[in-house]
């Protein structure tokens, strides 16, 4: 017996040790913060808790970036980071943030929609926990997420998830997918209150409009779309029409299922008076045939096995030896945006939405995201937020 204890005291240190080893990076993961600087146009940061106090104290609590305009007029809502294994959502609304001047109207944008799937991960897949998007001043660092939420904020699991309130049973994870939990419920998981209080947000303050960033695989058949439910398909039309016509790039309108549940392009526009949008970029990155995870194919969308897939006609987008680089997809999505903000605006005269200073698609296409990220390290004091 004797002799056992010391044995069995290596193997406790060993098994620590392999667990400090492997358990580190992610919780280094979970609790980095990503800095975003108020921009111009910023007039108020709020958290998503005040509109659902479910949310306040949790890691899904997340920052509200008001920009409220010179002159009053419609309200928009623009969600990246949904699903935080997109990140193309996220950027354009960090672009927007740190960019945009609103001349008529109010925006609210959430940049971290599913908080807490932004510090979850994906390493045992073989995916990067963080990725770095070059800048005119040096890099700015990323948190890598997962489409669900973290376990860690969220458990457990039931067998099945009945969603709220139509009871349609969905997949147990989709408990945690912030796309299936529309419209959420003050008291129900805490996914579900995150959407809540997206809900809560667009009642209370009257928004017209909501945006929620996305990106598909290239085999995925909606991909490189606008998703739109009955009441938003003539405007998601019209931006459609025009993006094609004016800047040359394809983004088709899909409509939204009715019978279909939980989703933001139905439930919002079911529960609110808001006008729901879900825009899909084509991200290859998130393609299942395809080579390494790296951070270089998350950015420039190139790889080998698509693009023989491509040659086959098994891929829903157009794809040759230039790949789909993030500034196509960040450039896309914020392009699509303003024009929905416009095609709204030339309906809807008494409730006008005018932003300036974001750049359109063949800006980000030319002098690439990173352009248009300030440096957090030159911001004046008080002007960083960090998420
Ligand atoms: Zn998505």
């Amino acid at each position: 017996m004797k002799k056992d204890i010391p044995f069995r005291s290596v193997l406790v240190a060993v098994l620590l040790g392999l667990v400090l080893w492997g358990g580190l990076p992610l919780y280094r993961h979970r609790h980095c913060g990503v800095p975003i600087i108020k921009g111009p146009g910023v007039t108020d940061v709020r958290k998503l808790s005040e509109y659902s106090p479910g949310l306040a104290g949790t890691m899904a609590d997340s920052a509200v970036y008001v920009l409220e305009g010179r002159e009053p007029g419609g309200k928009a809502l623009l969600m990246g980071n949904t699903h935080s294994n997109e990140p193309e959502g996220m950027l354009s609304a960090l672009i927007v943030i740190e960019n945009g001047v609103v001349e008529k109207g109010t925006l609210y944008v959430i940049p971290f929609f599913n908080a807490s799937g932004s510090r979850n991960t994906r390493a045992g897949d073989g995916y990067p926990l963080y990725f770095d998007v070059t800048t005119d001043w040096g890099a700015r660092r990323f948190r890598y997420g997962n489409r669900d939420a973290s376990p860690l904020d969220q458990w457990p699991d039931p067998d099945v998830y009945i969603h709220y309130p139509d009871r349609q049973l969905l997949s147990y994870i989709d408990v945690r997918n912030t796309n299936r939990t529309w419209p959420g419920r003050a008291d129900g998981p805490l996914m579900e209150r995150v959407t809540f209080g997206a809900m809560e947000l667009m009642r209370k303050e009257g928004i017209d409009v909501a945006v929620d960033v996305h990106g598909a695989e290239t085999m995925f058949p909606v991909t490189n779309c606008i998703v739109a439910p009955e009441k938003s398909v003539r405007i998601a039309t019209l931006a459609s029409l025009t993006v094609k016509a004016m800047e040359g790039f394809d983004n088709h309108v899909e409509t939204s299922p009715a019978g279909f549940r939980g989703l933001s392009h139905r439930e919002i526009g079911d529960h609110s008076g808001t006008m729901p949008f879900l825009l899909e970029a084509p991200i290859p990155f998130l393609d299942q045939p395809t080579g390494p995870k790296t951070v270089k194919f998350l950015l420039d969308g190139k790889d080998p096995f698509l693009l023989s897939l491509s040659k086959k006609k098994k891929l829903f987008v157009p794809y040759d030896e230039g790949g789909w680089p993030l500034e196509k997809r960040v450039g896309q999505n914020l392009s699509v945006t303003l024009e929905i903000f416009r095609q709204f605006t030339k309906k809807t005269a008494a409730r006008p939405i005018v932003v300036r200073g974001v750049p359109r698609y063949a800006d980000v296409v030319k002098a690439g995201v990173g352009h248009f990220l300030a440096d957090p390290s030159k911001a004046a004091p008080g002007a960083v937020v960090v998420n």
